[in-house]
């Protein structure tokens, strides 16, 4: 037990003997899959009670422009695929297709085969096959979440909007660290050409962004603040959105929350498209279908009902499943990370 593969009460995935993944727990290796809020918790403590902290260079990059302090001494940077011995384990990171450097987690031991998705989306992650336990996140656990369209979708909505609404001012998009970049890199790809505006960070970030998908996103300039008249699109941190909602131009929120439609009239000049970085439920399903693990357990500290997906994956693929820690029924993703 131990030694095997479980999610601790703070969220800590706790991989073989010595790896503990997005959370901070007594073991010599903390693992950190991505850069997001709910995946960085407890750094601090770890970078004082763990030998080392282990990412992909990327996100060590994010962690460093976000001002999550850790020392180069205690950094353990690997390439995916790239497998580090420690112990008598060897950890691997598989390339996960969610934001930026994001990782899967793999630990093998004689004792065992563990594996972490992280958060991830399909199609684009590989599913990490042959495991004793693979580790799920489900941040969209049951059916009653699930979006009936894809991300493709939403990108073609957002790029009507754009192409609709930039003669009249600015098209102004809030969402999260990583996905705002993501979705610069998409619109470039797919030919929108305006310029783009953005706060310091969000620049910042998009400057890895463009080197991590091999996209080139200029023109790209740094917003101070204000009224923008210029037809230009401004990516904004939805924290920030308070600041901006209120200025001249169409405000489009990135909410994989919003389950009616691909874009969705929320408010006077206000539209949601429905872009999200997270695996559906029918998607999630499929992954474990793919993985066939000879364990399931789906992580119920930052999803959306994680007991519904460990009882499916149960009764319909026939996999033993469990969500852990056993009493958190459903995390908050919603405000950490959409
Ligand atoms: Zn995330």
């Amino acid at each position: 037990m131990q030694c095997s593969a479980r999610v601790a009460s703070n969220g800590a995935i706790l991989l073989g003997c010595n790896v503990a993944a997005d959370g901070a727990a007594k073991r010599p290796l903390r693992v950190v899959t991505h850069a997001h809020q709910d995946h960085t918790r407890g750094l601090a403590r770890s970078v004082k009670e763990s030998l080392f902290i282990v990412a992909t260079n990327y996100t060590f990059e994010v962690m460093d422009v976000l001002g999550l302090k850790v020392p180069v001494e205690k950094r353990m940077p690997l390439s995916y695929g790239q497998p580090f011995h420690f112990d008598g384990e060897t950890i691997t990171l598989v390339k996960a297709r969610h934001i930026i450097g994001s990782a899967q987690v793999v630990v093998e031991s004689r004792k065992g085969y563990y594996g972490y998705t992280g958060d991830f989306k399909m199609p684009g992650t590989k599913p990490l096959q042959g495991l004793d336990v693979l580790v799920i996140d489900a941040t969209y656990g049951s059916p009653r979440l699930q979006r009936r369209w894809g991300e493709w979708d939403a990108i073609a909505a957002l790029m009507e909007i754009i192409e609709r609404f930039i003669g009249e001012g600015p098209v102004w998009i809030y969402g999260y660290h990583g996905k705002l970049q993501e979705v610069m890199a998409e619109l470039r790809v797919r030919g929108i050409s305006y310029e783009f505006l953005a706060e310091p960070v969000t620049v910042e970030l998009a400057r890895i962004a463009s080197r991590f998908y091999g996209v080139d996103v200029e023109p790209l300039r740094v917003y101070t603040g204000g009224v923008v008249k210029d037809p230009v699109v401004v990516f904004v941190h939805m924290s920030r959105k308070k600041h901006y909602r209120r200025l001249p131009g169409i405000h489009v929120v990135l909410t994989g929350w919003e389950l009616r439609a691909p874009a969705v009239l929320a408010g006077k000049r206000l539209i949601n498209v429905s872009f999200s970085d997270h695996a559906s439920f029918k998607e999630i399903i499929e992954y474990v279908d793919a993985a066939r693990p000879r364990k399931v357990v789906v992580d119920a500290t930052r999803g959306k009902d994680a007991w519904f997906t460990a009882k499916y994956i149960e009764r319909i693929l026939g996999i033993p499943a469990e969500a852990q820690p056993r009493d958190r029924e459903s995390g908050n993703k919603e405000d950490a990370d959409r």
